[in-house]
Formats: structure tokens, sequence, C-alpha cells
């Protein structure tokens, strides 16, 4: 699999048509939701049919590009020298979905008195796309399920929470004018300039008031512009600027909230620029809305990740992923995978064998297991 280029701006195809022959050839079918111009596609497959919904083992089969990074190797070669598999995606995350298609046929021989679903998507690294159609698609089928495990890589350590990840486009339009005639004209700069400082005050509130959240390495949520573009000449009041921002909001914390105060501001902003130029003002496009991710050491999901990872402490992660749709769609969810995330999106990405033996233990586990808690 590592050696299938899936980078998300990519087809991921040969991945799913893979995962759908190896199925097949163990007399499974395959549900495939496809993308608009059907280049890419979301697997779903349930390995037990007939018993209860239960276990959805959930990854993303796309991957960040590898472009300016320096490796040692070719990104797909998928090599294994001293006990790693290296590659992209080895880490994030691969790794986890070829070791559950590996494992269909223990979970089709399994005892367990549910079923066990494999739910892959595409498009999660440039903002979790895919498995919304994935979800929604679900919920149409009527199956639901008992609980989630997203294995994406903690080392194996079970994840209860995650921060969200919200991004934003403003574009500003003005009015343009020779430098000398200021009063005449909009400065879309200046004007983004003021909605830029109410981000960053926004952000200096966070770190100042909200209430901590322990054990994430920012213990509270975040706002930062991340590219600004403006201008064409100095002498020139710029029409246009444009700039991209984002929120990580804490999970007790509501990034939709954010949002809305950025956009207020811009809206209090824009009866003086539209008394210049009546077609001055701000526009918003939304870039992605990862929501956060709150479990619960208490879930019966939690505790199970963690009977199988033979792990009794729970952790955090810095990171967004699917977690938090699932969670939403109300189905107990945990975070739990094998490699680590300081290798991911990295040159020169691994994943360690050890892991993977940790990760292959866990889904033996999976299909040994009575009941859920
Ligand atoms: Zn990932």
């Amino acid at each position: 699999m590592v050696r299938m280029d899936t980078v998300s701006a990519r087809s991921n195809l040969a991945l799913i048509h893979f995962v759908r022959d190896e199925l097949q050839r163990l007399g499974v079918r395959a549900r495939l939701t496809f993308n608009a111009d059907k280049t890419k596609a979301n697997l779903f497959a349930t390995l037990g049919e007939g018993k209860p919904a239960g276990v959805i083992l959930s990854g993303h089969t796309d991957t960040v590009p590898w472009d300016g990074q320096a490796w040692s190797d070719s990104p797909l070669a998928g090599n294994v020298r001293d006990g790693r598999l290296y590659g992209r995606g080895s880490a994030d995350m691969k790794s986890f979905i070829a070791l559950a298609v590996a494992h269909a046929q223990t979970f089709l021989d399994s005892q367990a008195p549910f079923a066990v679903h494999f739910a892959f998507s595409y498009d999660e690294e440039v903002g979790c796309f895919g498995v919304r159609e994935l979800i929604a698609d679900l919920r149409d089928a009527g199956i639901r399920p008992l609980a989630c495990i997203v294995g994406e890589p903690t080392s194996m350590v079970p994840a209860i929470a995650h921060k969200g990840v919200y991004r934003y486009k403003c574009c500003v339009r003005g009015k343009e004018a020779h430098s000398s005639l200021t009063p005449r004209s909009v400065n879309a700069i200046e004007m983004a300039a003021r909605l830029v400082g109410k981000l960053r005050d926004m952000a200096e509130g966070f770190e100042r008031e909200e209430p901590r959240y322990a054990g994430f390495d920012v213990p509270f949520s975040t706002a930062s512009v991340g590219q600004f573009h403006g201008g064409i000449a100095d002498n020139v009041v710029p029409r246009d600027a444009e700039f991209r921002y984002e929120f990580r909001d804490l999970p007790t914390a509501d990034a939709y909230a954010m949002q809305a105060q950025v956009v207020a501001h811009a809206r209090s902003l824009e009866p003086a620029m539209k008394q210049v130029a009546p077609d001055a003002g701000f526009r918003f496009e939304t870039i992605c809305e990862i929501p956060s991710f709150l479990g619960s050491a208490e879930d019966p999901v939690t505790r199970l990740a963690q009977r199988l990872s033979g792990e009794r402490r729970t952790t955090l992660v810095a990171f967004g992923t699917e977690a938090g749709l699932f969670k939403n769609a109300g189905i107990p969810t945990v975070v739990c995978g094998p490699g680590s995330i300081e290798q991911a999106h990295q040159p020169d990405e691994y994943v360690s064998l050890e892991q993977l033996a940790r990760c292959e233990a866990f889904l033996r586990g999976l299909a040994g297991t009575r009941e859920l808690a």
C-alpha cells in the first residue's frame, strides 16, 4: 500500500480497488462511495454479515505529498531496514489499513457477537472531506455501529481527545486610487489588517482567559494567520487583499463562535467602506472544518482499546482526525494506531515493525472479543 501513490491531490482508486478485490476473494462485498468526478472513493465493508453492527476500523487512504523533502529513498519504495518500514503513509496511516485488511479472514472466522467494519476514506489530509459522505452513507443504510477505532498513529496508546482545526479564507475588496488620493479609496490591505489584528486579539484572549485543558502541549485554543497577499505597487492604494487563518479549538471551546466573532467584526467595518465604494467589503470562504474530538476514559470503546493494546494509559493528541466526525454522528470513538505522529508528514517517514506487531495483536484480540467492555 505504501507503494501505491495516494497523495490527496491524486486518485486513491488503486488502493481502494486492491482492498475491494481482496475482500471479494473472501466473499465480502464492499460499498464504494465516490467523489463528484469519480477519481476517489471511500470503502465500507462489513465482516460478519448477519451479526449486529459492531466496531468500525477507520482509516484514511490518502497521504500528504513529499515535494521538496529530502528522502534517502523513494517515498514510494516501501523498504524495510533496521526494523522499520519506510515510506510515505507508512505511519500515517496505511499500516493500520493494511493490517486490518490482512486480518479480514480472522474477523470472518471470529466468534465475536458483533461485526467488524472497515471504513477507509479519501481526502482526510485536506480537510476530512471523504469520511463525511461515508458517515452519511452509513446513516442512510441504517447501519448503527457500536463503536469506532480510528487507527491514526498514537504509538498504540488510546487517545481520547484532540483539538479541532477550522480554516478560512477572507477576501477583502476595497477601491483603488493613486496613493496621493487616499480619501477617495478603500485600502484593502489596511482593512484586512484590522481583521488580522482582531484575530491576534482573540488569540491573546484565549491565552489569557480560556480555562486550561490539561494534557495538550498548548492547553488553550489558538488562532493564527498563515498567509497574506495584497497590493500591486507602492503608489497604488490596493483594491484587493486576502488572507487565510485557522482556529485550533479545545474540545471545550466553540470554533463556530470564534468565526462568528470575526465575521461580526468585518460587518462592523463595512459601512464606512461602502460609503466610498458600494461593492467594498469582506467575503469569507471555508477551507476546512474538522471538529475537535472528546471521547471518555469511561467509554467501553476506550476500555476495549486499552485492553487490546495492553495500555493502561490514555493520551491526548495534537493533530486533527476523523474521530470527531464519527463521535458527532453518535458513534463512541477512540483513536489508536501504530506508529508515531513524530514521523508523519516528515521525510523518511517510517513505522517500526514492533508497532506493527502490537497492532496485529490488537486486531487479533478484537477478533477474539466476546463483549465490548
Ligand atoms: Zn492521518
